[in-house]
């Protein structure tokens, strides 16, 4: 592809119209040029661009994606290398999902609602994520009206309040979503002020087999992510957790188009924005309430 129009604007004039020279980007009217990866997770970036598309091909083909050590074995790099390079990449994918919210209408236009849960990552194995040494989620799942799941987001939260209710509700959601949960009394807020909630389950909550059964989409997405992060990680750092959340549900929402994957991920980086080295080490974990 020559021309990128619309997608990159000159940093210098605002002209749209611009040509490519190697990995550098031209305006065609000052003849300023740039780093096609400017503005992205890929700013500054030393490694080849085919190193970039192997670990995106690396990390969206596999369900339960891959450590770090391991990416930077099969790419050949070192372990900090490849971490950067992940977290990037998630980072990424976790910035892509924000542009979505829950409860729209179906493929055929009828509209689905939207089952949620409380969900509690981590345990034993992750001491320090707050009291009990847990981290505090909300999962939750379009599901059509033949019972089949829709999109899926997940967002840490600082507490099971109506606060933090409210505030996934805002930021996942449309504004006049049906939202069905277990009745956890938190999950009331869910029905204020144009979206309605429903309790459709008890507190035993036992999982059904059966693929079109309420909460199965959801309880199989958490219990997915369970095992992708044992897989992968022995312990996640609280400030890196959104990230895994993030690139948990890219990948999952995309599940159904497993070759256009890399198309996506890299439609993920060329829109997602500048994170350094320092910041990406450093930065205060994101909780909703
Ligand atoms: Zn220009």
């Amino acid at each position: 592809m020559a021309r990128r129009e619309a997608l990159m604007a000159c940093p210098s004039c605002r002209h749209d119209r611009n040509y490519l020279c190697g990995r550098r980007v031209g305006c065609t009217r000052c003849n300023r040029r740039w780093s096609i990866t400017a503005g992205t997770v890929m700013s500054g970036t030393k490694l080849p661009l085919t190193t970039w598309f192997r670990a995106m091909h690396i990390m969206t083909s596999t369900k339960q994606g891959v450590s770090a050590i391991e990416l930077g074995r099969r790419l050949g790099v070192s372990y900090p290398t490849a971490w950067y390079l992940a977290k990037r990449l998630r980072r990424a994918m976790t910035e892509r999902e924000t542009r979505y919210v829950l409860g729209g209408s179906g493929p055929d236009g009828a509209p689905v609602v939207v089952e949620a849960d409380d969900v509690y990552l981590g345990g034993e194995r992750n001491q320090g994520s707050g009291p009990g040494g847990k981290t505090r989620m909300i999962a939750a799942t379009e599901r059509y009206e033949d019972g089949r799941m829709g999109h899926v987001a997940m967002r840490m939260v600082t507490g099971f309040t109506s606060r933090a209710v409210r505030a996934f509700a805002d930021t996942c959601l449309t504004a006049t979503v049906r939202v069905h949960t277990d009745g956890l009394k938190a999950f009331l807020a869910f029905g204020t002020p144009a979206r309605s909630h429903v309790v459709t389950v008890s507190g035993s909550r036992r999982p059904s087999r059966q693929r079109t059964a309420p909460f199965h989409g959801l309880n199989t997405a958490i219990a997915n992510l369970s095992t992708a992060l044992k897989a992968t990680h022995k312990a996640i750092a609280l400030q890196h957790t959104s990230d895994y959340l993030g690139a948990f549900c890219w990948t999952t929402n995309r599940r159904h188009n497993m070759p256009g994957m890399i198309h996506a991920a890299c439609r993920a980086v060329a829109t997602s924005s500048i994170l350094t080295r320092h910041r990406a080490y450093d930065e205060i974990p994101v909780l909703l309430g």
